[in-house]
């Protein structure tokens, strides 16, 4: 599989998966920009997380659930994301497929992209003109980034980058207040879409960070009742909550001047990873060696390597299959506490 690599070439990125996959394609948009301009397909959720982004021409919305479902929309979308018809002696324009469904592939066919890349064994594979290996063994960050570099020797895992600005800047400032708290700021990002995710001892780790730190809690407004919870629980003064007033990169920016993020398997560690935070990622019925681990310097990954039902599913089940969630459960408070006074001894 030898593939072109041209400058000034037109490229398109799709992906329109979840949030944390969408920070995690950030180094590919990064090396394609080197090569040309470079259009991206995402989804509502995520396109608040590129603006401001420098490498991307063009960003599109594709919202397949809503104002672009059905055959209509994606045609529609088609035609938006059409490729540039090619001047005499450039390069053909191609597409990045950064998920492995058949319809990124069918949009970039429809579009116009003669060439399309994408990893092999996906479900549209056989829409594609180049197939790359899905590196079970590489994070997930540098898979992605694969798909432009696929002969590269393995090295460090490229860093994605997220763009906050003046206005994120500005509500986090607001947020945050007067500087009269000197206590080094600790974020806690207690949410995650899938339930078994949720590790059940942040109100715990938050009495006990509560003395020495100020506390900021992470999340979107669906985990503003959590986040009240636990500020209440630590009892603590100034727990700054974010999640009801904060977009996504306004969290980013807030991470980034954290000393510390503590999260689950869940899209701020790529967050995080973006803005160069240590973070402490707990894993219950996932594993870091899926490759979606935390890549921000001096982080620690935190999970019950011994259970041997983990992991039990790609993404977390809804409700533990066995019903006992050990997983979380028996990830004790003490464990995190020690993390985080290791993570913040080294910085
Ligand atoms: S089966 Fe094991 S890994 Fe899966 S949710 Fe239950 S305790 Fe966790």
């Amino acid at each position: 599989m030898a593939l072109a690599r041209a400058t000034g070439q037109h490229q398109l990125v799709v992906q329109t998966s979840f949030l944390g996959d969408t920070v995690l394609t950030t180094p590919l948009i990064a090396e394609l920009a080197t090569r040309g301009p470079v259009d991206v397909v995402v989804t509502p959720a995520s396109a608040p997380l590129l603006a401001r982004n420098p490498d991307i021409h063009e960003l599109f919305v594709y919202d397949k659930r809503g104002a672009d479902a059905g055959l209509s929309g994606f045609r529609r979308l088609a035609q938006r994301v059409r490729a540039p018809d090619a001047r005499e002696g450039a390069p053909p324009a191609i597409a990045y497929l950064a998920q492995r469904s058949a319809r990124s592939g069918a949009l970039a066919l429809a579009a116009g992209y003669t060439q399309r890349v994408g990893f092999e064994g996906s479900a549209g594979q056989t829409l594609y003109t180049a197939r790359v290996p899905y590196r079970e063994d590489r994070h997930h960050a540098e898979r992605l980034w694969r798909l432009a570099c696929p002969e590269q020797s393995d090295g460090e895992t490229p860093r994605p980058k997220l763009f906050p600005g003046r206005e994120e800047r500005a509500a986090v400032d607001a947020l945050l207040g007067a500087a009269t708290d000197s206590r080094p700021l600790v974020a806690l990002a207690p949410g995650s879409v899938w339930a078994t995710k949720r590790w059940p001892g942040y109100a715990e780790l938050a009495k006990r960070l509560a003395a020495r730190y100020r506390l900021a809690i992470i999340g979107g407004s669906s985990d503003s009742s959590d986040a009240a919870s636990i500020a209440e629980f630590s009892g603590a003064q100034g727990v700054v909550d974010g999640t009801a007033s904060l977009t996504l990169l306004a969290s980013a920016e807030l991470i980034g001047r954290a000393k510390l993020l503590v999260t689950n398997d869940s899209a701020p560690q790529h967050l995080a990873s973006a803005m160069g935070t240590p973070t402490i990622t707990i894993f219950g019925p996932t594993v870091e060696a899926f490759g979606f681990g935390p890549l921000a310097p001096n982080s620690i990954s935190l999970g019950l390597d011994a259970l041997a039902c983990r992991p039990c599913h790609h993404h977390g089940p809804p409700r533990c299959p066995l019903g006992h969630w050990r997983c979380m459960r028996e990830l004790g408070v003490d464990a995190v506490a020690i993390a985080v006074d290791e993570v913040l001894s080294g910085c």
